[in-house]
């Protein structure tokens, strides 16, 4: 990993480089937690240690976490590796006991993050505490209820908290277990962005072949950190057994990522960006004005076809500019998703200002 020597502070630890929490989906036994943390501190690189005790698995009959019996293992990974523990807590009974054994983080999950009763039970019980919460993303891709465990949180009085993003399922077919849907967390990151945003690629991905395609994203997005599942043989876990890698996978992630910082101290850097920045400027500006002509327009047509008694619907014309735009825009480079979002939304604001001029006479109606 290229890392800078700037030293940030994420959830009160110290750090040069991304936050990277590792350690298996759940804890089995002894030796494999005490294994697995043993590699994961000995490549000095990551900075806290997870482990499930309590998983909540979507079948029952299903191996559901070995219980309090783990904790004491955390216990000893900390004595014997010097590295924090978190868990996942979904109930007081979690919270209580996670507590009792000393761990240093909790982590609340994507299936306990949708219903705002447990988060608020897990926020009456933290009160008064001073321990890090991290907060998964919710299994379906609803912003407000993430940022609604999060607030609940806070407003226990909790300081240090972290949002963890680990994608959001769908019904749709994707290569993902659980789609990224990155605008979601980047909105997040915008509205809350006192909240370090860390990236779970193990269960966006749902397999290790696909990792890369996520983490070094999510860097190259300004995130703060990375939690990746690791264990000392994936291949026998009694969860999430596709998504795993070994510590030495894990060593060799950690040495591929590419650190960007934010903001550095090269004056020849910033101002090349700030030359961009003007070019983007103006670009955008001639942007809007170029709208406000189009809509100029779009209200004189409008006006025309009051004058003559002519409708606006107009399909062959609409087809007309979808094909043709598209065209265009693939030519210059453009996705065509994307060229098609801009001119239905320009489509729709165009309909808007016909129909002021109008009188709102036809609603739906199509542009001609
Ligand atoms: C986990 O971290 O092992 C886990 C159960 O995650 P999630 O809540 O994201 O499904
Ligand atoms: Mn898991």
């Amino acid at each position: 990993m290229e890392a800078t020597s700037k030293i940030r502070n994420v959830l009160g630890l110290t750090l040069s480089s991304p936050l990277i929490i590792a350690g298996p989906c759940s804890a089995e036994t002894e030796e494999q937690v005490l294994s697995t943390a043993k590699q994961i501190a000995s490549l000095k690189r990551a900075s806290i240690f997870r482990a499930g005790i309590w998983k909540p698995r979507t079948r029952p009959g299903q191996f559901e976490g070995i219980g309090s019996i783990g904790l004491e293992w955390l216990k000893k990974v900390k004595a014997e590796t010097g590295l924090p523990t978190a868990v996942e807590v979904a109930n007081v009974k979690h919270v209580y006991e996670a507590l009792r054994m000393g761990i240093d983080f909790l982590w609340i999950g994507a299936r306990t993050t949708v219903n705002p009763f447990s988060v608020q039970e897990i926020a009456d019980a933290l009160k008064g505490v001073n321990i890090p919460v991290l907060i998964k993303n919710p299994v379906n891709s609803d912003l407000d209820l993430w940022m609604g465990a999060i607030e609940r949180i806070q407003k226990a009085g909790i300081t240090k908290i972290g949002a963890i993003h680990r994608g959001f399922s769908s019904a749709d077919k994707s290569q993902y277990r659980n789609k990224p849907i990155w605008e979601l967390p980047i909105e997040l990151k915008r509205r809350m962005p006192d909240i370090p945003m860390i990236c779970d690629p193990s269960h966006i991905c749902g397999n290790r072949e696909l990792l890369f395609t996520i983490y070094q994203t999510a860097i190259d997005l300004d995130y703060e950190g990375l939690m990746i599942e690791t264990h000392c043989n994936p291949a026998s876990a009694l969860s999430d057994a596709k998504q795993q890698v070994t510590p030495a996978e894990l060593d060799k992630i950690l040495k591929d990522i590419v650190v960007r910082f934010s903001t550095v101290e090269d004056r020849k850097f910033l101002s090349s960006l700030e030359d961009c920045r003007d070019r983007i400027d103006e670009l955008d500006n001639k942007l809007i004005h170029l709208l406000a002509n189009r809509m100029e327009i779009a209200r004189s047509i409008g006006e025309y076809k009051k004058q003559t008694g002519v409708t606006i619907l107009q399909n062959a014309r609409w087809n007309e500019i979808v094909k043709n735009r598209t065209k265009q825009g693939m030519e210059k480079k453009l996705t065509a998703d994307f060229v098609m979002k801009i001119f239905e939304s320009i489509h729709q604001e165009s309909i808007y200002h016909q129909k002021q001029t109008m009188g709102n006479e036809i609603a739906g109606a199509k542009e001609k």
